[in-house]
């Protein structure tokens, strides 16, 4: 079953609010098996709200509206849904008498205009509103379910759970899951599964299908995954069919599902093999450690680390020897290697992680370029070093490099 949104407003069209209504709606409409597959925004503009609303119900069994409900001239929502329904607008009486008893329990004067809010189109059917004056309505348009909700998102929040979900079509159960994946990209993840993602094996509309699709955001690929069926456990079991082909296809570049971040994930693997980690941080700055100490309870593995900044901090506070410095430059192989060792020896700990590198702008030259980045290891599988180079503005080539650091101790971690 499918479901077209329809946002009316002009501060939405200007920029001034930004839609969060329909991101909203989308996500409690799949929830119950609706596919949304179009969001529109709509102007203050009577005549294109018509349209859009018909346009909407000739397209999809389900059509929400939000907005444009408010007593004032701009608010044209409901006169827009009578001329789509080519019926006239008359009073709801019961509305009426539920705006009155609003303004005299909050002792306020109610204008004239608020009693503009209780006309519905003929034969839609008013919708309480209990969190304010304006009441929705719920209509039927050729052969689709029209739902128009007041924009506030507070009221229109509160009206779909107590009065709008009861009164949507069932249409089955869409279960999700979000596969996350690190140290590749996206495209690459698109070749390996492109026949799962291939939108003619996915009907537009669910039920009775999956899709799959891919979303990077700050590095991390998650691969999302729907499913649908009539009941949660048929759409669980194909959803977790298609996660297990797509972790098989993918193998350890994923790290984690749904609300697991890398940092989670790391710190649930050090936790659960009983070890523990230090850092020693230079281009980064102190992100692996503020990562790691994110997930609360971080004590139990994580003891602390160092951000030697300056060459004189490596030296005093990690015991990197000032002639590797010398001979090879902060940001060397040799000198990430010794970072690591001396956190792992002046914390005590099992682990030794640390980053040098290049962040720029500045910075950079013919044989060490900005994003260069030295990632070491050290702990009880051994000793590894990891020259990468990494591109974008320096909080990205920060970033990465953080996320990269603890990706290599995810996978050490994997292998012990
Ligand atoms: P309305 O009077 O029903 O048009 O809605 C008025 C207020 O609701 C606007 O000023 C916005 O702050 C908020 N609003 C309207 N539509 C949306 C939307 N799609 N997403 C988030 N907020 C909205
Ligand atoms: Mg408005």
């Amino acid at each position: 079953m499918q479901a077209v949104i329809i946002s009316i407003g002009d501060e939405l069209l200007g920029g001034v609010s930004v839609d969060t209504n329909s991101a909203y709606l989308s996500r409690r409409l799949a929830e119950r098996g609706i596919v949304t597959v179009r969001h529109e925004t709509v102007g203050d503009d009577a005549g294109r709200i018509a349209v859009a609303i018909a346009r909407a119900a000739d397209e999809a069994e389900v059509v929400v509206v939000t907005g444009g409900l408010g007593p004032t001239p701009d608010d044209l929502t409901r006169k827009a849904l009578a001329a789509a329904m080519g019926v006239e607008l008359v009073e709801d009486a019961r509305s009426t008498e539920r705006i009155s008893a609003y303004f005299e329990r909050i002792g306020r004067q109610m204008k004239p205009s608020n009693l503009n809010q209780a006309m519905i189109p003929a034969g839609a059917e008013a919708i309480d509103n209990d969190f304010g004056t304006a009441p929705g309505i719920a209509a039927h348009l050729g052969g689709a379910r029209v739902f128009v909700l007041p924009g506030p998102p507070n009221e229109m929040t509160g009206m779909f759970e107590r009065k709008v979900t009861g009164r949507l079509p069932s249409a089955g159960v869409i279960v999700r899951k979000n596969l996350h994946a690190f140290g590749t990209g996206e495209s690459d993840i698109g070749e390996r599964i492109a026949d799962l993602m291939a939108r003619d094996a996915n009907p537009k509309a669910l039920p009775a299908g999956r899709q799959v699709g891919t979303t990077a955001k700050g590095g991390i690929i998650s691969i999302r995954i729907a499913a649908s069926g009539a009941a949660v456990g048929e759409a669980d079991a194909l959803a977790e069919k298609t996660a297990d082909e797509v972790r098989r296809r993918l193998g350890e570049i994923i790290f984690g599902q749904d609300d697991q971040t890398l940092p989670s994930v790391v710190a649930s693997a050090l936790k659960a093999a009983g070890l523990t980690l230090a850092v020693a941080e230079s281009c980064t700055g102190g992100m692996i450690a503020r990562m790691i100490t994110d997930t609360p309870g971080a004590s139990e593995y994580f003891l602390g680390g160092v951000v030697s900044y300056a060459n004189s901090a490596k030296v005093a506070m990690l015991g990197v020897r000032a002639d590797l410095l010398e001979a090879h430059g902060a940001v060397s192989e040799q000198v990430a290697a010794a970072m690591a060792e001396g956190a792992r020896e002046n914390f005590g700990s099992d682990f030794g992680l640390s980053v040098t590198g290049i962040a720029g702008p500045t910075g950079g030259s013919a044989d060490k370029p900005v994003g260069l980045v030295y990632i070491a290891l050290t702990g009880p599988g051994g000793s590894t070093v990891h020259r990468h180079i990494f591109s974008g503005a320096r909080n990205i080539i920060r970033r990465r490099a953080a996320l990269t650091a603890l990706n290599h101790l995810r996978l050490a971690l994997r292998s012990l």
